[in-house]
Parts: structure tokens; C-alpha cells; sequence
């Protein structure tokens, strides 16, 4: 098996906070450690939500952090102030090409319907061959084990190639996520 360097990571999350505030906490731990590891960050460029805690998280550990923003969502979303690199972009395609070319793996950390679009975006390309770069789920408190038995159903119902399932990785930390990746 052999072992990819990953020095760019795309994160997907959620805007919102969620209710539990330890889904704040774990996203502002993942962007700290991605900025210890000397991964950077890349994200959709917000200040709400688990969005703005990844890259507060990653910029209060000295990190890089590369934002990739529709115009239009510069308001809704609080374009994040402090980035030292903010792409504003006219299309939500644009954004995710943008934030895909940028990284060279993919995470999705609890979210919602945007994040969910976004990182199976990623994973269907994958599958596709568009590019080769892996995609994991963080399963923060169980939010995403519902996907997870998802994705196995699919598997075992034949609607899912054997390649398919083993291209999407779900772990509960981050750092046996990287390794899967890494591995992938
Ligand atoms: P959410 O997970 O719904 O809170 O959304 C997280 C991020 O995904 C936000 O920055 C949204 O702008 C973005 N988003 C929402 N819908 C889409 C979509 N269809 N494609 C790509 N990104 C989206």
C-alpha cells in the first residue's frame, strides 16, 4: 500500500453550530491539529457555525487556512475577517472545483444538507476517476454512523462497487482518519 502525502485538506461542516457545543469544540480541535500537522486548511471561507471554529481552530495554532467563498454568501455566511487567502468566487460550482483542486484529501465533519452535498460530491468523482483523492467522514459523537450503515447498505445491495465503499472511510478521531487517507 502506499502511503500519499496529504498537505492540503479539504474540510466540509456545518454553518451552524448544532445544538451540542462539543461539535464546536471537536471542529475547532480538527482545524488546530490539521494547522499542527502542518496540514492546511481549506474550507468554504465562513465565520459561522463549525466552519468558522475549523478555521479559528487551525489560525489560533498558527495555521494556513484558504477560504473559497460564493459573493453571494459573503454576508449570509460572515466571510471569515482574518484569512490570509480568501477566494471569492461567483458560482457554488466554482467553489467546490476551487476547494478540490486546492486539497488533496477531503473530510466532512457534522453538517448539513451542504456539507453532505459536498463531500459526496468528492467521493462520487472519486469513484469516477475525475481525481484520485481520498474522502472520510469525522464521525464526531455518532452524527454520521446513520451515513456510515448507509453506505454499507448500499454496498451489500449491490448498488455499490467494492472500490466505491472502500474509497469513503468513516473514523471517530482525526488522527486514524489522516492515516486512512493516507492509505487509501
Ligand atoms: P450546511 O452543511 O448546510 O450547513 O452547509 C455547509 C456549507 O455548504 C455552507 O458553506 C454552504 O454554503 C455550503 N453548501 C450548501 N449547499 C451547497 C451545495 N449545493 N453545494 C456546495 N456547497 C453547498
Amino acid at each position: 500500500m502506499t502511503e500519499r502525502a496529504i498537505q492540503a485538506v479539504a474540510v466540509f461542516c456545518g454553518a451552524r453550530d448544532g445544538v451540542d457545543p462539543r461539535h464546536l469544540e471537536a471542529a475547532s480541535a480538527v482545524g488546530r491539529t490539521l494547522a499542527e500537522r502542518g496540514i492546511t486548511v481549506v474550507y468554504g471561507g465562513g465565520g459561522t457555525g463549525l466552519m468558522g471554529a475549523v478555521a479559528n481552530g487551525a489560525l489560533g495554532a498558527g495555521g494556513t487556512v484558504i477560504g473559497v467563498i460564493p459573493e453571494a454568501l459573503i454576508g449570509p455566511e460572515l466571510a471569515h475577517p482574518d484569512l490570509a487567502e480568501l477566494h471569492v468566487v461567483h458560482t457554488m460550482a466554482e467553489r467546490k472545483a476551487m476547494m478540490a483542486d486546492l486539497a488533496d484529501a477531503f473530510i466532512a465533519l457534522p453538517g448539513g444538507a451542504g456539507t453532505l452535498e459536498e463531500i459526496i460530491e468528492q467521493w462520487s468523482w472519486a469513484m469516477l476517476d475525475y481525481h484520485s483523492k481520498p474522502c472520510g467522514f469525522l464521525d464526531v459523537l455518532g452524527y454520521w454512523s446513520p451515513m456510515q450503515q448507509l453506505v454499507r447498505h448500499m454496498h451489500e445491495q449491490g448498488f455499490l462497487s467494492d472500490r466505491g465503499a472502500a474509497m469513503i472511510r468513516f473514523e471517530t478521531s482525526l488522527e486514524p482518519l489522516i492515516a486512512a487517507l493516507e492509505d487509501v
